[in-house]
C-alpha cells in the first residue's frame, strides 16, 4: 500500500517501485523480512506507465509481452490483468525514404539480393549470439575482440538499404544506433531474449500480446496487495553503510535498514551517493547510457488501415518515426497506432507532432491527417528514467570495467532489468532481477 511517511527502521529498504523493486519487496516479505519501497516519482510502475486516451488506456512505456516471459504472464494472471493478442493481420509497409512498399512476413521486402544479404546477416548474428552466455558474456570465445567492436562494424559491408533496416531494428530494441553498442554486450542481450528475430517480431515474438488497461496496471494492483509500505515522491539521494546498518536518505526523510536493494536503471543508480564510495562499480555504471525513444500513441475514430488490408506495422528508414504498430484497445473501441522516434531523432526531439502526422499521411493517406488525440512521451525528458527502453553498454566497458552490474556492495544489492540474465531490458527481466536480489539479501540476513 502507498503510505505518506517512511518508517524509522526496516529489515530491507528497496529503492524504486518499478517491477524490479516490487518483485524484490514481495519476495523479501515472503521470506519474513520487513520492507519499505522508496520511490522518486509520484506514481508506481517506473518504465511501465499507462494513461487514458480517448476510449482506451494506453502505455506510454513498456507494453508487450511474449512467449517465454513466464514470470510476467504468471504475475498478470495472479493480479487478474488480462492480456490480448497484438493486431498483426494484414500487409506491412516499408518506407525506404524513396518509396513505400507493402510486404508480408517478418522481414521487409528489399531487392532479391538485398533480401538474401539481410537473411545472411541475421543468420550470422544468430550464430554469434549462440556463443555468448547471457549471464557471463566475458566467458564467450574471443570476448575481448567482440567487446572491442560495435554492432555497426558487423553491418559495415552490407548494402545501404539492408543496413537501414538493421538500424531500425537496433533503434527499436535499444533506442541507440548500432555504432553505440558493444557487439559483445549486444549479443549477450539478444541471447537473454531468445535472439534478434524473437525480439523483433509480433506473432511468436516479444511483441505478441498486450495488457488490458496497460502494463502499469500490474504495478498498481501489485502495490495494493503488497504487504509492505510504498512511499512515493521520495527520491533517494544517499545510501550510507556503517556498522552493519544501511541508512537510505530520501527527500522525505531517512530509513535505517539491515540491507538495501537499489532497483533503478544504472545511470540513475550512479546519481545516488554511496557511502563508503564504490569506485569499481561507479566506473562500470558510468559507462552505461540510457537509450532514447519518444513514444507516440495516435488515436483515430476508425482503424482505416485495417480496412485497406494493412496491419498498421511500418518500418521506416526515414524519420521521425522509425517503426509503427497497430495499438487499438483490446475491445476495439479505440482504434490507435503506436510509433517510435528513436536514437538521434529522439535526442533532438522538439515536441513538434506535425512531421509525425505527415508520415502517417504518407503511409495511410488523407484519413490519417486528423487524429482524435495524440499522447507523446519523450522518455529522455523523464528525470527518473533519463531515456529508455534500457541502459546500454559501449565497446570496452564489459572487458575493462570488470565487475557485473549485479555485484553487491556490502549490504547494498542491485536489481533492475539491466541486471537480469534472462530477458534483460524487458518487464520479465525486471521481475527476474528483483527475485534474484531478494534471494541474495535473504542469504545475507
Ligand atoms: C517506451 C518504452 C517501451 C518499452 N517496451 C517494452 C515492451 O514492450 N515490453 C517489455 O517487456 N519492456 C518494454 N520496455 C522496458 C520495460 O518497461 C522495462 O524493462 C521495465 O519497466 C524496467 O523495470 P525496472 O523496475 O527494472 O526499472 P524502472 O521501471 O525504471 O523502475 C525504476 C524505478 O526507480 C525509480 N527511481 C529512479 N531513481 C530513483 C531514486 N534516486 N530514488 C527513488 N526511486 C528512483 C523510478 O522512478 C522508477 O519508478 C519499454 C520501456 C519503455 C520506456
Amino acid at each position: 500500500m502507498i503510505v505518506p511517511d517512511l518508517p524509522a527502521r526496516v529489515d530491507v529498504a528497496v529503492v524504486g517501485a518499478g517491477l524490479a523493486g516490487l518483485a524484490a519487496a514481495e519476495h523479501l516479505r515472503a521470506a519474513g523480512a520487513s520492507v519499505v519501497v522508496v520511490e522518486a516519482r509520484d506514481r508506481v510502475g517506473g518504465r511501465a506507465w499507462s494513461e487514458a486516451l480517448g476510449r482506451g488506456r494506453f502505455d506510454r512505456g513498456g507494453q508487450w509481452l511474449g512467449p517465454g516471459q513466464d514470470r510476467l504472464a504468471a504475475l498478470a494472471d495472479r493480479l487478474g490483468v488480462a492480456t490480448f493478442a497484438t493486431w498483426s493481420t494484414g500487409q506491412k509497409l516499408l518506407d525506404d525514404g524513396e518509396r513505400v512498399r507493402r510486404y508480408a512476413g517478418d522481414v521487409p521486402t528489399l531487392g532479391p539480393l538485398e533480401l538474401l544479404q539481410l537473411h545472411l546477416a541475421i543468420r550470422r548474428v544468430d550464430r554469434l549470439t549462440a556463443r555468448v552466455p547471457a549471464a557471463d558474456p566475458l566467458a564467450a570465445p574471443r570476448a575481448a575482440a567482440l567487446d572491442a567492436r560495435t554492432v555497426a562494424d558487423l553491418a559495415r559491408h552490407l548494402p545501404r538499404r539492408v543496413r537501414g533496416v538493421l538500424d531500425v531494428a537496433v533503434g527499436a530494441i535499444f533506442g541507440v544506433t548500432p555504432a553505440e553498442l558493444s557487439l559483445l554486450w549486444f549479443l549477450a542481450y539478444l541471447r537473454a531474449g531468445g535472439g534478434l528475430m524473437n525480439l523483433s517480431t509480433i506473432a511468436g515474438g516479444a511483441q505478441e500480446r498486450r495488457f488490458v488497461g496497460g502494463a502499469q496496471t500490474l504495478a498498481e494492483r501489485w502495490v495494493e496487495r503488497l504487504d509492505a509500505p510504498v512511499v512515493t515522491a521520495a527520491p533517494v539521494r544517499r545510501v550510507r553503510q556503517r556498522d552493519g546498518e544501511v541508512v537510505v536518505t530520501s527527500d522525505r526523510g531517512a530509513v535505517a535498514a539491515r540491507a538495501a536493494v537499489i532497483a533503478v536503471p544504472p545511470p540513475l543508480a550512479a546519481t545516488i551517493d554511496l557511502e563508503p564510495a564504490a569506485p569499481a562499480r561507479a566506473q562500470l555504471v558510468q559507462r552505461t547510457a540510457m537509450g532514447a525513444i519518444v513514444k507516440v500513441v495516435v488515436a483515430y475514430e476508425r482503424a482505416f488501415w485495417r480496412e485497406r488490408g494493412l496491419s498498421g506495422e511500418v518500418v521506416s528508414t526515414r524519420g521521425p518515426l522509425s517503426v509503427l504498430f497497430d495499438n487499438t484497445s483490446h475491445d476495439g473501441r479505440q482504434p490507435a497506432l503506436v510509433g517510435f522516434v528513436q536514437a538521434g531523432p529522439a535526442r533532438r526531439w522538439n515536441g513538434d507532432a506535425a512531421p509525425v502526422v505527415a508520415q502517417l499521411v504518407r503511409w495511410f493517406g488523407a484519413e490519417a491527417a486528423a487524429p482524435q488525440d495524440l499522447a507523446i512521451t519523450d522518455w529522455c525528458a523523464e528525470p527518473w528514467s533519463r531515456g529508455c527502453p534500457v541502459a546500454v553498454m559501449p565497446p570496452g566497458a564489459l572487458t575493462t570495467a570488470g565487475t557485473t552490474l549485479r555485484q553487491p556492495v556490502g549490504r547494498v544489492h542491485f536489481a533492475g532489468t539491466e541486471t537480469a540474465t534472462a530477458w534483460t531490458g524487458y518487464l520479465e527481466g525486471a521481475l527476474e532481477s528483483g527475485e534474484r536480489a531478494a534471494r541474495e539479501v535473504v542469504r545475507v540476513l
